[in-house]
């Protein structure tokens, strides 16, 4: 179970925070949908969501453990748990890595290079990489070639949780089907659940289990001790 109970989380403490006392759970297996418009906060919990911003109050909880040791994010050991798609390609600083060495990079970087011939082709052909396009660099490909390399790297860890932040946003129809096809394909493999964020409601009703809006994961409630 993933719960965000009561979380506030900013970028500059002297101003007001992106995200004030937001809520919400995923169950293993679940796929769960969050919309909400533009500048809401929906990233900034997302990557709270991901351990990868530290709240600045309120609790997460990973199958009933207090994530603790927050330093900028949570510690790399439970965020390998996490794989993460964001809209805007998170890239390495070095431009000279391929699609290849950027589906790999989460296993050389957690000590499993040698499981890198096991995984990475297997993975690429999963998520529609041919080849010959493992061997580019990311701006010798598509957009939405670019994506898939990004959709591979946040699964090649083969992840317990999933959260996808906008993943299809800049993406045409039919690579937004095939992105959803194969997050829901190794959801059905192996039990992940999902958070996925958007702001296009008939796109994750279709996808998720159940949709929230971001009016109801903030919905004031019960004041919390600490929250101002
Ligand atoms: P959404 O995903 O719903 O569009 P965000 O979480 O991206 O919302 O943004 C919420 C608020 O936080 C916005 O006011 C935005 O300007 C601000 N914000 C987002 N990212 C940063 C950042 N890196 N530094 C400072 N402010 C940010
Ligand atoms: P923060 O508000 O925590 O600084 P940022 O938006 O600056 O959040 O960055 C989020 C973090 O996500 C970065 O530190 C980056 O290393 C990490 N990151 C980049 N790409 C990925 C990815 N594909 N999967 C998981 N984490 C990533």
């Amino acid at each position: 179970m993933l719960e965000l109970r009561d979380i506030t989380a900013g970028y500059d403490r002297r101003s007001a925070p992106a995200v004030r006392n937001a809520s919400l759970t995923v169950a293993p297996g679940e796929a769960v949908g969050l919309l909400g418009p533009s500048g809401c906060g929906k990233s900034t919990l997302a990557r709270v969501a991901a351990l990868l911003h530290r709240p600045d109050a309120g609790t997460l909880l990973l199958d009933g453990t207090l994530v603790r040791h927050w330093r900028h994010r949570a510690p790399r050991a439970l965020r390998t748990s996490f794989g993460v798609v964001f809209q805007q390609p998170r890239l390495s600083a070095d431009p000279r890595l391929t699609l290849a060495d950027l589906i790999a990079e989460p296993l050389r970087a957690t000590g499993r290079r040698d499981t890198v011939p096991a995984r990475v082709p297997g993975l690429a052909s999963t998520v529609g990489l041919t080849p010959d396009l493992l061997t580019r660099r990311p701006h010798e490909v598509s957009d939405g070639q670019l994506q898939r390399a990004c959709l591979a790297r946040a699964l090649v860890l083969r992840p317990r949780w999933l959260v996808c932040d906008e993943m299809t946003a800049m993406l045409d129809a039919s690579t937004t089907a095939a992105l959803v096809a194969v997050v829901e394909e190794y959801r059905t493999e192996t039990g992940a659940g999902l958070l996925a964020v958007g702001h296009d409601r008939t796109l994750l009703d279709r996808w998720c289990d159940r949709t929230v809006h971001w009016n109801e994961v903030t919905a004031p409630g019960e004041p919390t001790a600490g929250a101002s």
